[in-house]
Parts: structure tokens; C-alpha cells; sequence
């Protein structure tokens, strides 16, 4: 692990890390490989399950028929790690694990024979929290039923597991349903730079971050690895945090959010000065109910990708009801939001790209910090307007985009690359133009 951090036991929290150095914001904090990984079943027809690359054309596992791969390489490379786990999932056939569980199992046969290499970790998996004495019943229950589905996935490559894991395993890992309920509640979202979450893996040293909503660092990939960066310089001593949440939202949802998912109350100090949350709800109270209370019934039809109807929904509200409320509006502004999705589906891009604008302000607002949702906002705006030939006001979206985003991805992301290759493209376009 670099050496700007280190665990310490932060007041109130439990254990957590820390600065070692005065760290600049932008600055690469650490990077690390999974212990154990897998791409999400949403998407594993699409995407590498060894170096997590989106694909068109996959070689597929000629076992399992489930593990997919860009190529020889990656294969040969994966199969240390799946060769196990292929035959567990043809075991299953036809039925499928759910994340979690295949999850589950990769850890557990890490477990079992664990890398020489890992002394280097902050925290071990024994050290990692169930919270199983915290869960409600109906919660403890559903990860019941995922245990046994672990152990009926494992069965017949480990038929005395149960055995094994008492013999060869630490004390708190010796439950089929304390592994499911560790990784339940310590595993990171896997995405790709422009925050499409491909799969779930498990990063030891830095499930000890804790959550701010404000938080002063930011977790990015490149493929499976994690790479945390500082989006707000960071003094020695000063705890590093993350957020394990969405920040667009009121106290309340956020609060209720880590209380049901991760089992603590927070109490940073965006939760107690409530701050943004006046601006969040401004405008008529009982409009901007309505577009709430819309909501729901919209990323439903987000979900089916039923574009034409959703942008019909989002504009009727827009038009209607939106005219009461202020652009800062949350709930307008995810509105918004949802129609700039459904048009760019729809190729309308003129409606898009009102949409995209009238968006900016407010994610100015809500994103203080450096952050990838409002670098990527920037940067779809700028693909829009150079689409339809505003080569000047697309260079300046990308030049903002670029400013969050060597900050939050690396300037040696593949994301901030290709923006650079855009803004490029914009000026030799200007060039090219006759001056009026
Ligand atoms: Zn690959
Ligand atoms: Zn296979
Ligand atoms: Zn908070």
C-alpha cells in the first residue's frame, strides 16, 4: 500500500484511514487489484470477465458457457481464478448465481488458498464487519437464502466445505452466511470510467474508508483496479473519505439510505448543518410534490428504456408543472435529467441538449468538489453541441469537463484521453473554419 495513508481508529467510527502527508487535491492516493471479483450477470455477455473491457465480440468459456473473454490472453490469464469456479457454475446449469453469491464464492476459494503477495493489506477479510447483529430479520433472512445458495453452488467441487472452512478459515469466516453478509456490506461497485457499474469486488485495505457526504476523496477504475484520488487537498492526520451513496439527495434519503445499507447513522457535517437541502426543495412545495411523487412511475419506464413515453411523461411535467419550480429543484433537475437521457436514446438532439444545459447550474451547485457525475455531465453536453456544429461552445463544455476530470479520473485515464482527443478535434475544426 502507498505510503501517503494508514489506519487508524477514528473517533466514533471504529477503524478508518488517514492521511500520512499533506495530500494535493488530483493526486493519485493509492491504487490496488482485487482480492476477488466478478462482472455483474447484467452484463456478462458484454463485458471481459478478467480485464472488464466492453466487448462486441467476447470468446466464450466452452464450459461454463457463462464466462466470457476479449481474447486467448485474457482467458489463459482468468483461468487460475475460474477454473474452480467454472465448474461450480456448470454444476448450477441452468440456473445462474446472483452477484453476490459468485462473489462470495471467489472469495472463499481465495480464502482457501490464499496468494503469497498479501501481506501488504490494511485490513484482513476476519477483521471485516457482518453486521449481522445489526440487520432486521427480513434482511438477515434473504442473506439465509443466499447462503444456501452458495452452498448448493459449491457443493460438488468442495463437498466438505463446511468442514473446511471451520478447519482452514478465521473464526468470524467460517459461515457460509457471515461470508455472504461480508461481502454484502464491504464490496465495491465496479464501473467504468464513465460510471456504467460492469461488476462487485472486494478491495480489503479500503473497505476502511469511511463515508462523508461530503467526501474528500473519490474512487475511479481502469478495468479492476481502484485508483482513489483526493478531490480536496488533505492535511496529515485528516481522515480520507468516501461516499458510499449517491450525494444528489436531501439529509433524510441519504440518512435513511446508509441507516437501511450500511447500518450507522451519519453524522458528517453536511448531515448535521442540513446544509442545501433549502435549495434542493425550493420552489412551490406543492408542485414540486407532484414531480416527486412522479418519480417512481418515470425510472420505470427508464428501466424498460420505453424512451418515447418517458420523454412525453418528462416533458408534460416539465412544461406543466416544472414552470413553479426553480432549476435547482431536485426533483427537477432529475427530471430533466430523465428527458436528456430519453432524447439522446431517441437521437433528438436538440431537445437534448436544452435539456443537458439547464442542467449545468444546478450540478455546479451540488458538485463543489471535483466529481466524475458532473465532469461526465460537462462532457455529453460538449458531444452534443459539437454534434450539431457549436464547435465553440462544445471546446468550452470539454475544457470544463477536463478541469474536473484530470482531477477525479488521471490525465492518463482512458476517459480524460479520449476528452482530450475531442478538444482537439474543436480547435483544428475552428481552424478550418473561414473567420467572419
Ligand atoms: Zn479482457
Ligand atoms: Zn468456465
Ligand atoms: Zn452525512
Amino acid at each position: 500500500m502507498a505510503p501517503m495513508l494508514e489506519r487508524f481508529v477514528s473517533p466514533g467510527k471504529g477503524n478508518g484511514l488517514q492521511a500520512k502527508t499533506k495530500i494535493r487535491r488530483g493526486v493519485l492516493i493509492t491504487s490496488t487489484e482485487p482480492l476477488a471479483y466478478c462482472v455483474s450477470n447484467k452484463w456478462a455477455r458484454e463485458v471481459c470477465h478478467h480485464c472488464f473491457t466492453r466487448c462486441e465480440t467476447l470468446l466464450r468459456c466452452s464450459q461454463c458457457k457463462t464466462a466470457r473473454y476479449c481474447n486467448a490472453a485474457c482467458q489463459k490469464q482468468a483461468w487460475p481464478g475460474h477454473k474452480k469456479e467454472c465448474r461450480c457454475l456448470c454444476n448450477l446449469l441452468p440456473r445462474r448465481p446472483t452477484d453476490s453469491v459468485r462473489l462470495s464464492a471467489r472469495l472463499i476459494f481465495t480464502l482457501l488458498n490464499p496468494p503469497q503477495s498479501n501481506s501488504e493489506e490494511l485490513y484482513s477479510i476476519d477483521e471485516h464487519k457482518s453486521h449481522l447483529d445489526l440487520m432486521p430479520e427480513q434482511k438477515k433472512e434473504g442473506l439465509s437464502e443466499l447462503a444456501a445458495m452458495l452452498e448448493l453452488y459449491m457443493q460438488k467441487e468442495i463437498p466438505d466445505l463446511k468442514q473446511r472452512m471451520t478447519s482452514e478459515l478465521p473464526l468470524s469466516c467460517r459461515e457460509t452466511l457471515s461470508i455472504i453478509a461480508k461481502v454484502t456490506c464491504n464490496c465495491f461497485t465496479i464501473s467504468d470510467g464513465e460510471l456504467q457499474e460492469l461488476g462487485v469486488g472486494l478491495y480489503p485495505s479500503l473497505s476502511l474508508l469511511n463515508h462523508d457526504c461530503r467526501p474528500n476523496c473519490v474512487m475511479v477504475f481502469r478495468g479492476t483496479e481502484l485508483q482513489l484520488r483526493a478531490v480536496q487537498d488533505i492535511n496529515p492526520g485528516e481522515e480520507l473519505t468516501i461516499s458510499y451513496i449517491e450525494t444528489l439527495s436531501v439529509t433524510e434519503d441519504r440518512q435513511k439510505q446508509l441507516e437501511d445499507q450500511y447500518h450507522f447513522t451519519c453524522q458528517c457535517q453536511r448531515c448535521s448543518s442540513r446544509d442545501q437541502d433549502g435549495v434542493m426543495l425550493s420552489g412551490r412545495e406543492d408542485a414540486w410534490r407532484q414531480l416527486k411523487e412522479a418519480l417512481s412511475r418515470l425510472e420505470g419506464l427508464q428501466s424498460e428504456s420505453n424512451w418515447r413515453e418517458l420523454l412525453e411523461s418528462c416533458s408534460d411535467l416539465l412544461t406543466n408543472v416544472g414552470e413553479e419550480v426553480p432549476d435547482e429543484n431536485l426533483y427537477k433537475l432529475k427530471i430533466t435529467d430523465m428527458a436528456l437521457d430519453a432524447s439522446v436514446h431517441l437521437g433528438r438532439w436538440e431537445e437534448a441538449l436544452s435539456f443537458g444545459v439547464k442542467t449545468l447550474p444546478a450540478y455546479r451547485l451540488y458538485y463543489p468538489d471535483p466529481h466524475p457525475v458532473h465532469g461526465l455531465q460537462l462532457m455529453r453536453v460538449g458531444k452534443l453541441q459539437h454534434h450539431l456544429g457549436c464547435i465553440e461552445d462544445a471546446l468550452g463544455s470539454f475544457k470544463e469537463a477536463f478541469k474536473i476530470l484530470k482531477l477525479t479520473h488521471g490525465e492518463d485515464h482512458p476517459l480524460t484521453a479520449d476528452l482530450m482527443m475531442k478538444m482537439e478535434e474543436c480547435r483544428s475544426e475552428m481552424d478550418l473554419q473561414p473567420s467572419s
